[in-house]
């Protein structure tokens, strides 16, 4: 397979349910080059107009294992039990993050409501691992290993999801999914021919 080449548009779009793009896992990155920078630097752009709080590469139609997050600063003032992780990670915000892996830490999961900028108009509950531990690399190269807790784990954990072809509706319950399955129907009709 191809890398996914990325070819410097003036503007990112994103892309959205029912996009191929969504559903497919995406490539390593192999290495970090200008090409993979300036992608970053457009898709923190992309996320801060939309304001949204992260956005991974599939989503704006780069099939490549590349994320951005821009939590707000005021998550870590005042919190004196955050996570490793969170500690080093939300004063850099926005921040990309190559490569990201996770895996879960102990058992406690929560639910807690989630929308998704390829999800327009839809917040949903949904279960996920309440600690994780997260593994990446950032743009110069460096790389990290640091378990992570609060609302950044769920962050990272939603944005992962996008570069296995997951969407957070794949992981509704029966209940949710009912409720929201005929706003998905009407998001995957109006946006078709929008998705390239
Ligand atoms: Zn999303």
């Amino acid at each position: 397979m191809k890398f996914p080449v990325f070819k410097k548009p003036a503007k990112l779009r994103i892309r959205t349910l029912g996009a191929k793009v969504l559903e497919e896992k995406a490539l390593a990155v192999e290495i970090i080059d200008d090409e993979i920078r300036l992608l970053a630097d457009m898709m923190i752009d992309s996320m801060g107009a939309a304001e949204g709080v992260g956005l991974a590469a599939p989503q704006v139609g780069v099939g490549i294992r590349l994320i951005v997050l821009g939590l707000p600063k005021q998550f870590s003032q005042g919190a004196t039990d955050i996570s490793p992780a969170e500690q080093m990670l939300l004063p850099k915000m926005p921040l990309c993050l190559v490569n990201p892996e996770i895996s879960p830490v102990g058992r406690t999961t929560s639910i807690s409501e989630e929308g998704c900028l390829s999800v327009p108009g839809i917040y949903a509950k949904v279960e996920r691992p309440d600690r994780v531990m997260l593994s990446a690399q950032f743009l110069n190269g460096d790389s990290f290993s640091m378990e992570c807790s609060g609302f950044l784990a769920r962050a990272v954990q939603h944005e992962i999801d996008h570069l296995e072809g997951i969407l957070f509706v794949d992981r509704l319950d029966k209940d949710e999914r009912g409720r929201i399955g005929p706003e998905l129907d009407k998001i995957k009709k109006g946006m078709a021919g929008n998705n390239g």
